[in-house]
């Protein structure tokens, strides 16, 4: 870029926005903090403090994950993540609940379940099983249209008494496009009215094999209301796993994808972290997004304070300096000079991106006022 804003320089050579202000106003030239200045006049800046001039391409300011791979000697197994997808009113949102072991919609007394957008759930062998809590196609795609491609299996509920329908078929084909394999929960097996074999005969028609008719798709019978069929459920998500060798290096700088984030009245910017490789640690500074920080607390799906989060762990974290978007990737760097500098340049980019998208024309603007 041949242009800066005054604030983003003073933010890469570590000096005060307000004293490249007054340098300019010195140089005949009052500007504010947010106003952009030429090439020439920020190299003249940066000589003037005594900086040396570094020329910056994006490449050198922003984080590149493709190329810092991990070696295979690291890798240690992580827990799957698993999204629950299918038509509306066939349970998703009563499996969620059921596999988390809280009805929620209930509210039992005392049992008081925090929702972060995801939480883990262990399986009868003893494995750890994450599910993202926020059920639906949309979700989904908006984060592999972001570049997050955080579900490792989706789990398709179709409802016994009902079969495949429209939001059935679209979820198959979301997962298709993935590459995400699919296993069948074929659920409310407790209605009189439940046919679960229909639903075995239907999913053929998407080539959806199971495994009674030949194929190596995993369909399993559940009741979310008589919360029957739980455990085979996780038994299947566990073997299916198993088959994906899904690893990640734990030791490492953490790097996370958001899954939701709001800003809490109490608490400041809150956003749910799945850790996707590393562990992150309280006082960790992390650029997320737009956004720079400083882990001030983790906490878990229960609600509990924690001092560190691996691979595949959801977790809440306090101490963001902004509210970061879902889909956004936390990254763990090695100062808060450098989180500012990437956070800086993010805004900048977006900026960029939101006046080149929406221009606002001078007649436009006569027009509207007219
Ligand atoms: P979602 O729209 O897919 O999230 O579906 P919900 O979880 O909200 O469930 C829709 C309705 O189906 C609710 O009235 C649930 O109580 C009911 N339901 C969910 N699971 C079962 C089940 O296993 N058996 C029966 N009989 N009803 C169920
Ligand atoms: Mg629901």
């Amino acid at each position: 870029p041949d242009s800066i804003t005054v604030q983003e320089l003073a933010n890469r050579m570590a000096e005060k926005g307000a004293d490249l202000v007054k340098a300019l106003f010195k140089m005949g030239m009052p500007v504010t903090v947010n106003q952009t200045i030429d090439q020439d006049t920020a190299e003249l800046l940066v000589t003037e403090f005594g900086h040396e001039i570094k020329r910056v391409s994006e490449a050198d300011v922003d984080i590149r994950h493709d190329e810092d791979v991990d070696d295979a000697a690291h890798l240690k197994p992580r827990a799957p993540v698993v999204t629950i997808m299918g038509h509306v009113d066939h349970g998703k949102t009563s499996l969620l609940d059921a596999l988390r072991g809280a009805n929620v919609q209930a509210g039992e007394a005392g049992g008081i379940t925090q929702h972060i957008g995801a939480y883990q759930v262990t399986t009868p062998d003893g494995s750890l099983v994450t599910f993202l809590d926020t059920p639906g196609h949309e979700a989904f795609t908006e984060m592999r249209q972001r570049g997050a491609n955080v579900t490792d299996i989706v789990i398709l509920v179709v409802a016994a008494d009902d079969g495949l329908k429209p939001q059935s078929i679209e979820a198959i084909n979301h997962a298709k496009a993935a590459g995400v394999p699919i296993i069948v929960a074929i659920n409310k097996v407790d209605k009189e009215s439940a046919n679960p074999q229909r639903v075995r005969e239907r999913l053929l028609e998407h080539e959806l094999v199971v495994e009674e008719m030949g194929g190596d798709v995993q369909n399993v019978e559940v009741s979310a209301l008589k919360k029957t069929g739980l455990d085979k459920l996780l038994d299947a998500i566990a073997l299916q796993a198993e088959i994906m060798e899904l690893k990640a290096n734990p030791d490492r700088a953490a790097e996370g994808t958001v899954v939701e984030a709001k800003l809490d009245k109490g608490r400041g910017p809150v956003a749910t972290i799945l850790v996707r490789r590393g562990t992150l640690k309280v006082g960790d500074i992390f650029v997320c997004g737009a956004e720079s920080g400083r882990v001030r607390a983790l906490i878990d799906d229960q609600g509990k304070q924690v001092k560190e989060a691996g691979p595949s762990m959801p977790v809440e974290v306090l101490g963001l300096g902004g509210v970061p978007m879902a889909g956004d990737t936390l990254t763990v760097v090695e100062n808060e000079a450098r989180a500012r500098e990437v956070a800086a340049y993010r805004q900048s980019e977006a900026l960029k991106k939101r006046t080149v998208q929406a221009p606002v024309s001078l007649e436009g603007m006569f027009e509207a006022l007219a």
